[in-house]
């Protein structure tokens, strides 16, 4: 009996042993689960934390849904987050397109509520710092909750006749001078720290532009983003915290570089040789490593665990006498009247449909 016990004791202490050893492993949760399940942003100062792949955001503000020059889209994704600086920098967009001949902007994702690693799409857009602009224009009416969920963007790829994409060759009914412009608009900013477009839609700003190519540096090309354009700013002066990426060569980009970009669209064809082609083996490719929450700075942690404002509307930009006020929201604990700072005067009116 006395035997029986012991060995029942050692068994218990043995699996207690076991199970602790185990914890480090078991106790690792994985980023995305704890970021996507966040609904609202954290209540602090703005700053964010790491990298544009492999960070968070703390005082995100989102954009509204509606303004005059705007309607963000995909909105049950609940990614209409930022850092301040983003948010302002997307209605800016939105007005300074007016004057190149573009008609508003929709809005794509930009981060979750305390950025992250998200649990669909984008390796990057975890800082609040980089947003997704359609290359499509607003239209005319305000979209309803449906047709942003399930309108699709249009590419500015030619399609050929079997219904397929080119790769190569931009579509000129697409493409037209307001995308241009609004692109150039965006690089020119000087807090952008660079716009990934399509390489052939970089090829088409190269070929247009035919004055001063100074802003060209910053479009760089990469794959996707023909029905999009990726704007991402540099790290904020209020997040020490940032890790900026390396700087974009300062030549146009238009030489080289491209030309190794349509060697990767359109790779030459192999030659016909009349060998007797081995079996293929299978590659397993490893399963992509899951980011974990220690993988990320540790100031992720307290931004995971900060409280949230009362609700959504406290933290988004309010628009109101036809300028923009910066929210302030107060921790959901404490709550107080939201007091607003001044954004400046940026003319933002309210939303009148001009097609109701
Ligand atoms: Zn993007």
């Amino acid at each position: 009996m006395l035997n029986a016990r012991a060995s029942l004791a050692s068994l218990v202490t043995g699996c207690l042993a076991l199970t602790l050893a185990m914890q480090p492993v078991a106790a690792e949760p994985i980023a995305k689960r704890l970021f996507g399940g966040k609904k609202l942003p954290a209540v602090m100062q703005p700053a964010v934390h790491g990298f544009y792949s492999k960070g968070c955001v703390q005082g995100a503000i989102a954009i509204p849904q509606d303004g005059e020059t705007w309607q963000a889209m995909r909105l049950s994704r609940n990614r209409r987050w930022g850092h301040p600086a983003t948010i302002q920098t997307v209605v800016k967009l939105s007005q300074d397109g007016k004057k190149v001949g573009w008609n508003g902007l929709l809005v794509g994702d930009i981060s979750q509520p305390r950025g992250g690693p998200m649990l669909t799409g984008h390796a990057s857009h975890q800082i609040g710092l980089d947003a997704d602009i359609w290359l499509t224009q607003m239209p005319n009416k305000r979209l309803s909750y449906r047709e942003r969920e399930q309108l699709s963007a249009t590419s500015m790829l030619n399609v050929n006749k079997r219904g397929q994409l080119d790769q190569t060759r931009i579509n000129p009914k697409t493409f037209t001078k307001a995308t241009f412009g609004i692109i150039k608009t965006a690089a020119s900013y000087k807090q952008v720290e660079r716009v990934l477009v399509h390489p052939t839609i970089k090829r088409e700003l190269c070929r247009i532009e035919t004055g001063d190519r100074r802003w060209l540096y910053k479009v760089r090309p990469y794959w996707g983003h023909h029905y999009h354009m990726h704007v991402r700013l540099s790290c904020p002066a209020d997040s020490p915290n940032c890790r900026p990426q390396a700087k974009p060569r300062a030549d146009d980009g238009c030489g080289k570089e491209l030309k190794d970009w349509a060697r990767l669209l359109n790779p030459p064809k192999p030659k016909k040789t009349v060998k007797k082609k081995k079996p293929t083996k299978v590659v397993k490719r490893k399963p992509k490593r899951q980011i974990r929450l220690r993988d990320l700075p540790g100031a992720c942690t307290v931004v995971l665990k900060a409280p949230g404002p009362v609700n959504a509307k406290a933290a988004t930009l309010r628009l109101a006498g036809g300028q923009a006020f910066l929210p302030n929201p107060t921790p959901s604990s404490a709550a107080s009247a939201a007091d607003s700072a001044v954004l400046g005067r940026v003319a933002v009116p309210t939303f009148r449909p001009a097609n109701p």
